[in-house]
Formats: C-alpha cells, sequence, structure tokens
C-alpha cells in the first residue's frame, strides 16, 4: 500500500485538481481528504456517501446550574474568559455559566470548583464518511465551523483510507492533504510515503512551497514539487525551478495554465476527464514521473505520456 499526499504551502494552488487527475489517471485509488477544515475534494470525486460518524474530537465544560453556589472560583481560573455570570437558581442570586465557543477545554475550571458544579464533557466537532466513487472508495470528513481538532480528525480520515485499502486490495491512496504548514499538514504527512507539492509561480508561492518542503523533509518524507500555471509569470516560475535545484527538490512537471480545469470543474470532473487539453497532457506527465520517483506500478497514462 503507498499514499501519496498532495499538499500545497498555502491554499488555492490547484492542489484538488491536481489529486483529481491523478485519481482519475491511477483508478482504482482510495482517496482521502485530509483539508478536513475546507474539504473540497468531493466536489470533484462526487462521492456516495455509505457511512456517517460523529467526530468528537474533544471535550468542554458545562456548569451544573442547580449545583452552582455562584463563588466564581471557576471564572477565576479560566484563562481563556469562558466563565461568565448567569442567572440564579433559586438557592443563590447568580450562577456562572460556560461560553462553548469560548471554552479551550482544558479542564481547570472541573477542579477548581467546591460544589462538583462543572462537568467535563464530550463534544461532537464534526462528521467523517465513507463513500463511493467513480475513482474508488473515499475516506472524507468535515469539521463544524469554528470547530478544532482538525489534526486528530485528519488522523481519522487517513486511518479509514487505509483500512478502505486494505479492504478492497486497493494498493494506492491519494489524499487530497491541508494546505498550509499548521497542525493539519502535519497530520496529512505523519507516515505518508510521499509528498507531492503544488507550488504556482510567483514570490509567495515559491516561499510557501519551500516552507513545506522544508516542513516534509523534517519529518522524514520524501518529497517532489509541480508547478501549476506555470507560464502564468515565466519570471516566477524560472525562479521556483532555480529554488528546486539548489534545494535538490525534484520538480516532476509544470502544467500549463488552461480553461478547461476550470471548465472541468464546473462539470464536477477532472480535467483527465473532460478534454485532453494542454493541462490534461501536462498531468499525464506527472503522473509518469511520480509512478518513476514513488517506484508505483505504471498504468495506461504512463504509456499515453510516453507515446504522446
Ligand atoms: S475547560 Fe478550561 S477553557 Fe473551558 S471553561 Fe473550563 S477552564 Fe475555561
Ligand atoms: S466554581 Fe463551581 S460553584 Fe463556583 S461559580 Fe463556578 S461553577 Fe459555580
Amino acid at each position: 500500500m503507498f499514499e501519496l499526499t498532495v499538499i500545497s504551502g498555502k491554499g488555492g494552488t490547484g492542489k484538488t485538481s491536481v489529486a483529481a487527475a491523478l485519481a482519475a489517471l491511477a483508478q482504482p485509488v482510495v482517496l482521502a481528504d485530509a483539508d478536513v477544515d475546507a474539504p473540497d475534494f468531493h466536489l470533484l470525486a462526487s462521492p456516495q456517501v455509505q457511512q456517517t460518524f460523529e467526530f468528537v474530537g474533544g471535550k468542554r465544560a458545562r456548569v451544573l446550574t442547580d449545583r452552582c453556589c455562584g463563588c466564581g472560583r471557576c471564572a477565576a481560573t479560566c484563562r481563556f474568559g469562558a466563565l461568565g455570570e448567569a442567572s440564579g437558581n433559586g438557592v443563590v442570586a447568580m450562577t456562572y455559566q460556560v461560553d462553548p465557543m469560548a471554552c479551550e477545554g482544558c479542564g481547570a475550571c472541573v477542579g477548581a470548583c467546591p460544589a462538583e458544579a462543572i462537568v467535563f464533557e464530550p463534544v461532537v466537532n464534526g462528521e467523517r464518511y465513507i463513500s463511493t466513487t467513480r475513482f474508488g472508495p473515499m475516506s472524507h470528513a468535515r469539521l463544524y465551523p469554528g470547530e478544532e481538532n482538525s489534526g486528530k480528525l485528519v488522523g481519522e480520515v487517513r486511518r479509514e483510507a487505509q483500512a478502505l485499502a486494505a479492504q478492497h486490495d486497493i494498493s494506492l491512496i491519494i489524499t487530497d492533504g491541508s494546505p498550509g504548514i499548521g497542525c493539519p499538514v502535519i497530520a496529512s504527512l505523519t507516515r505518508t510515503d510521499h509528498a507531492l507539492i503544488v507550488a504556482e509561480p510567483s514570490l509567495s508561492g515559491m516561499h510557501d512551497a519551500l516552507r513545506v518542503a522544508g516542513l516534509a523533509r523534517q519529518m522524514k518524507v520524501p518529497v517532489s514539487l509541480c508547478i501549476n500555471r506555470c507560464d502564468v509569470c515565466p519570471q516566477a516560475t524560472a525562479q521556483l525551478e532555480a529554488a528546486a535545484v539548489q534545494e535538490d527538490l525534484p520538480l516532476l512537471a509544470h502544467i500549463r495554465e488552461d480553461r478547461a480545469v476550470v471548465e472541468a470543474q464546473q462539470q464536477a470532473v477532472s480535467v483527465i476527464e473532460y478534454q485532453l487539453t494542454p493541462a490534461a497532457h501536462d498531468l499525464r506527465r506527472l503522473y509518469a514521473a511520480l509512478t518513476e520517483v514513488c517506484g508505483l506500478a505504471a498504468g495506461d497514462a504512463h504509456e499515453d505520456c510516453r507515446t504522446g
């Protein structure tokens, strides 16, 4: 089993379009959407949800008003200002309550309460799904707005993808990773077999790509690069190429700007399934290069690329 994780230094580089194109070329594959804060792999994979699971990511405090004596020790203990005054309970004129949006789930208030009036309860932060797609099974999720623990949810999505691959005897998992370099992308990269960075040709795009490449290397994950929309700014593309050489970062492909990519998105398909346009041709070359770099079995796309 091999997991290829497609990442980017920031959002909006075309990471998901590249992941979907690779899935179309490599199928059958297991898809995993590890971008749980802003998932969009489903827009191109059109999953049919088969199973839904609640995601319990952490705990949150709640005051049992009947037991509260209004001493205020909880509010004095909470470093996040999540405890505020509330109306009386018939015994005391004022009680306290937790603002669920402000509670960070540290649990400090629970031990501070002399009346044992605070319970610490698991919170449902989102949902996780197992689906079928035309490329193969898919593991994906959605974090509710404002909720945290996305790193833990990414871990669950990836573990499910591995279970699906074993269950369906599929040797390749393509993971649409989280953007940036924060906790979710660390969770996306942990023990993956290869990270492909999708970069855009701009100064900030280059810095973001090099930063996430450094992170992947720190995590001992083999990493390579492709430049998306490479002809939009040839000068920036040349700078990225030079940086890749300097950083010894394998540059596997240039993907040309192509309206067909957007048109394909509007049709909810990958550009590979849409038309054999310049971007589709470049993505086939990328897939062929990946099969070599990652030691994967070359499929039809590899042959197409060799003859194209
Ligand atoms: S669990 Fe922590 S953050 Fe939440 S209310 Fe209690 S002290 Fe504040
Ligand atoms: S510490 Fe307990 S009893 Fe005191 S105000 Fe807070 S919840 Fe109420």
